[in-house]
């Protein structure tokens, strides 16, 4: 079964069309990365799917139903990480974890949430005294804490240092293990490649592409830069036969610091939103 299934999806605010017909189709168990632009129209897309915001037009199925019309055994299911942050209350990281447990029919534990999410050292702290990467922890916490089917990450790590940031992919592959579905939306090109089975660039409201993290945008066909040092300096080809390259110049002698490089996932990207967007 598909999570999200999603056909020539529309919506404008006034007179600005944000998205102009997206398809768009999530498996169980996926983790699917949308990126793009800033405006390129990702939020207003989830949105939609998370039920939060009406569309003027298309087909929206997530987890089997519409989200406009679904009702709160639905919404049990979907945990939602938005891109602003949760509101700091005078409660504590744990009893604003527990609150949040309260809503839900199956939640997970409080204190394994907790610690799934690097906060057992700030449990007993108040929310309001963590700093903006901790607290954006806590939102991922809310959002996990109701054992949801499918999460929405919208720009989950902002904020966070790199270890952070490390700790988090480990807490997203350990959900996606456990069979949650999840969408990730980011402007971080090495998080998409490290956690996305799938993804997508979203450019001015279109789909401008879809494949793997390898092959998106014929990234694995594209030509490699081959460089090397000889006698007469540095040199730099750019081929889409880069061991045929690397096997006549293993002909020669004095070659040095020989390196091949693949495009890498943000070199595709910036193809993509340059000729497209
Ligand atoms: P970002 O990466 O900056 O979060 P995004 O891809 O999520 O961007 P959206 O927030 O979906 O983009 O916005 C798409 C377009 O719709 C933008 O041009 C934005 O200005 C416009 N827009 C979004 N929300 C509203 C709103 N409530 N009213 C009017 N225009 C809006």
């Amino acid at each position: 079964m598909n999570a999200i299934e999603v056909r020539e999806l529309r919506k404008s605010y006034g007179d600005h069309v944000a998205v102009r017909g997206i398809d768009l189709t999530v498996a169980e168990g996926e983790v699917f990365a949308l990126l793009g632009p800033n405006g390129a129209g990702k939020t207003t897309t989830t949105e939609v799917l998370e039920g939060y915001r009406a569309r003027d037009g298309g087909d929206v199925r997530v987890l089997g139903q519409d989200p406009a019309s679904a009702g709160r055994r639905w919404r049990a299911d979907i945990g939602i990480v938005l891109q602003t942050a949760t509101d700091a209350a005078e409660l504590s990281v744990r009893e604003t974890v527990r609150q949040f447990a309260g809503y839900y029919p199956d939640p997970r534990d409080v204190e394994e949430v907790i610690d799934l999410c690097g906060l057992t050292a700030k449990a007993g702290a108040r929310v309001q005294s963590l700093s903006g990467g901790q607290r954006r922890r806590v939102d991922v916490a809310l959002g996990i804490i109701g054992r949801p089917r499918l999460l929405f990450l919208d720009e989950p790590t902002t904020g966070f240092d790199p270890e952070a940031r490390r700790q988090f992919w480990e807490l997203v592959r350990t959900l996606s293990r456990e069979g949650t579905t999840i969408l990730l939306t980011t402007h971080y090109l090495d998080e998409a490649e490290a956690l996305a089975d799938r993804l997508a660039v979203i450019a001015a409201g279109r789909i401008v592409a879809e494949g793997t993290p390898s092959t998106l945008g014929g990234r694995d066909s594209a030509p490699a830069t081959v460089s090397w040092r000889d006698g007469d300096g540095a040199h730099e080809v750019r081929t889409v036969d880069p061991i045929g390259t690397v096997v006549n110049l293993a002909r020669h002698t004095g070659i040095s610091g020989l390196q091949v490089r693949q495009p890498s996932l943000e070199d595709i990207y910036l193809d993509l939103i340059g000729a497209k967007a």
